[in-house]
């Protein structure tokens, strides 16, 4: 038997704001503590279990439905879900709050100016040149979270250390075991 809990950090955030590199570093850090978990991560889910969706309104839903039925079967089963989606609509997010085992929303927030001088996958320049469209951010919205659990704010603050608030917090509200 698992005295494990689950639970569902959802991370919400622009393109570049930090999500899947923060999902990463905490890896190491929840296999020290010995928990149970998964990463769901947005790039992966849309290349595989929803690669048929685009990114309009209705697809943006329809992806987040699908992962979070696969979020609601896991925390319900104990297992911990690190999730990485920007997410950008409130009423989604405040769904998938409503369907999952404690769920906790993290906004990931980096200006969009620092996000665009990132410009990780060289997205936000093709964005700007119109060549993708529903560019969270630039060309589509994005609802900052009007009530997240934890706010991380990725400009300024080192890859570790933003990993490490979200573990203090697991841990602080008794999600993950402190290390022995
Ligand atoms: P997202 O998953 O939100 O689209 P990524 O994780 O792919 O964003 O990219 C975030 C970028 O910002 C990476 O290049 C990362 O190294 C950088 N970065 C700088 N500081 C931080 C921080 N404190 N937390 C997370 N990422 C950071």
């Amino acid at each position: 038997m698992s005295d494990q809990k689950g639970f569902v950090v959802w991370m919400t955030g622009l393109s570049g704001s930090g999500k899947s590199t923060i999902a990463m570093a905490m890896i190491p850090k929840l296999k020290a503590r010995g928990v149970n978990f998964e990463r769901l991560d947005g790039d992966v889910v849309r290349a595989s279990l929803t690669r048929d969706l685009g990114f309009t309104k209705e697809d943006r839903a329809m992806n987040i439905e699908r992962v979070t039925f696969v979020a609601k079967l896991l925390s319900r089963n104990n297992v911990g879900c690190i999730c990485s989606f920007i997410s950008p609509y409130q009423s989604v997010r405040d769904s998938v709050r409503s369907q999952v085992t404690n769920f906790i929303e993290v906004y990931v927030n980096a200006p969009l100016e620092v996000c665009e001088d990132r410009d990780v996958k060289g997205m936000y320049k093709l964005a700007r040149e119109g060549k993708i469209k529903n560019f969270t951010g630039i060309s589509d919205p994005f609802e900052a979270p009007e009530n997240a659990d934890v706010e991380i704010k990725t400009d300024g603050m080192t890859v570790d250390e933003s990993a490490e608030q979200l573990i203090k917090y697991l841990e602080e509200n008794g999600y993950i075991p402190t290390l022995a």
